[in-house]
């Protein structure tokens, strides 16, 4: 049975997946969610132990899609992934999952490699895609990368003007042909909300829109997979219970292992552990739910999020209701969502003194967002010491070579540069600039009509 895909505000017909994926935002400014999510027995885990990181994407993606031929699937899974996580052992028998081995070196990779070939599945010859993607850094650079002259395939890129480093904007602006970038005055939240407020525009229906952020489902799945095979890799039995700590800004991450949980990976505990944009720890807490606006500038620039998108879809699997713009409709269950989910925010300070010791004491150089959740892996560890014996990972996000100012302040060296950036600096850069203000973007987009 196919698995059909509801919005999260529920005002809009269900689909399946592809339509899902064209659309990005469902018609009602919800979110699609899969309503029914496959269980992996414990067989089938221990199948996947012994398969490489396609395999495991393919056999994942197969469970929730049956408009594409196996062949074409997997074929499709070898081609986007000619790269792999990373798995390093650190504090004793705790582990760091490494996700900056795509081609722009941030964990958006991993989705966005898939994500383009399962959106140009669909199109019709002469058909023609704009997708619309705000970023708060890496998004933007990680899609621009993977859709990058994919034909039919237009891209437009808005990033806030003072919020990206110039090396994350460098990925972006220097590609040209089908990448438009355009840098707004702004915050992540305005880009966010300008796009947003184009795919309800009623004038705009003559440009088939679509979204390559975290709220397409095409981006989740994908980033179901890579717990899951970072679990397979290092359980010595399966069955046997783990502990993931997530960097989270707008909560895709996080999505994608709550989708690996749900699909019957032995989740104990998942530790959300934000910057100082701490909507979700203070809204875990106390049940009530206050966006931050604008959000918190913090070294962790792609965890700058004040109102995360995908809080709507964990609010949903937890059976309550929110909609786009933060109400609460109906109260999920706190309990269990406070059994499964340990929320923190942790401060630049520690941010930077979590960087500082894990070199001194292990010769690792972190980033910022990876040691967002290293910290908050070490303090939930100090105050659970039975949790030391359960198996732990902790995921980093990016490249540190992605961050080299912040590195040399706290370290005063300089990271190891990947091939992927080293290039950039003999790029020429291309982009516009505009305000915060939704007319000046439509007046942009209607030109392209
Ligand atoms: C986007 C990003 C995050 C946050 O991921 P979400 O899915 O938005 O929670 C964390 N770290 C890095 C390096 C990122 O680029």
């Amino acid at each position: 049975m196919s698995i059909q895909f509801h919005s999260t505000n529920y005002r809009a017909p269900k689909t399946d997946f592809f339509t899902a994926v064209l659309t990005g935002q469902a018609p009602d400014r919800g979110l699609y969610m899969p309503e029914r999510i496959p269980v992996i027995d414990k067989a089938g885990f221990k199948k996947l132990s012994g398969a490489q990181y396609f395999e495991v994407a393919n056999y994942i993606l197969r469970l929730f899609l049956d408009d594409i031929a196996d062949e074409d699937l997997l074929a499709k899974c070898r081609k986007a992934y000619g790269f792999m996580p990373r798995l390093e052992k650190a504090r004793g028998e705790k582990h760091i999952l490494w996700l900056d081995t795509g081609p722009t070196a941030s964990f958006k990779d991993f989705a966005a490699q898939m994500m383009s070939p399962l959106m140009g599945h669909k199109l019709k010859p002469g058909e023609k895609l704009f997708i619309l993607t705000a970023t708060s850094g890496d998004t933007g650079s990680a899609i621009a990368n993977a859709f990058h002259n994919i034909p039919n395939i237009e891209i437009i890129i808005l990033f806030p003007i003072n919020e990206v480093t110039p090396n994350q904007r460098k990925q972006m602006t220097t590609l040209g042909g089908n990448v438009r970038t355009i840098a707004v005055n702004g915050k992540f939240d305005d880009c966010q909300a300008m796009v947003k407020e184009a795919f309800a525009d009623e004038r705009l229906k003559e440009l088939k829109l679509s979204s390559a952020n975290s709220i397409n489902i095409a981006r989740l799945i994908p980033q179901s997979v890579y717990f899951i095979w970072a679990y397979t890799r290092l359980v010595k039995d399966m069955g046997e219970e783990v502990i993931f700590s997530i960097p989270s800004g707008n909560f895709g991450d996080m999505m994608g292992a709550i989708l690996a949980w749900k699909m019957g990976l032995p989740v104990k505990k998942l530790i959300i552990a934000t910057n100082a944009n701490d909507e979700f720890p203070a809204f875990l807490k106390s049940g009530k739910y206050g966006k931050i606006e604008p959000s918190r500038m913090c070294i962790s620039n792609a965890m700058n999020v004040g109102h995360p998108s995908n809080l709507t879809r964990l609010i949903d699997i937890f059976g309550g209701q929110m909609d786009e713009k933060g109400n609460i409709l109906k109260v999920p269950d706190m309990e269990k969502m406070r059994g499964l989910m340990h929320a923190v925010s942790v401060s630049d300070e520690n941010t930077r003194k979590c960087i500082a010791d894990t070199y001194k004491e292990e010769a690792i150089v972190l980033e910022p967002h990876g040691a967002v959740a290293w910290y908050a892996l070490g303090e939930f560890l100090k105050e659970n010491k039975e949790e030391n014996k359960t198996l732990c990972i902790s995921l980093e996000t990016a490249n540190p070579a992605k961050f080299p100012e912040e590195i040399n302040k706290i370290l005063g060296i300089s990271p190891a540069v990947p091939e992927s950036l080293a290039k950039l600096d003999k790029l020429k850069e291309n982009y516009i600039k505009m305000e915060a203000d939704y007319d000046g973007f439509y007046q942009y987009l209607a030109k392209l009509t």
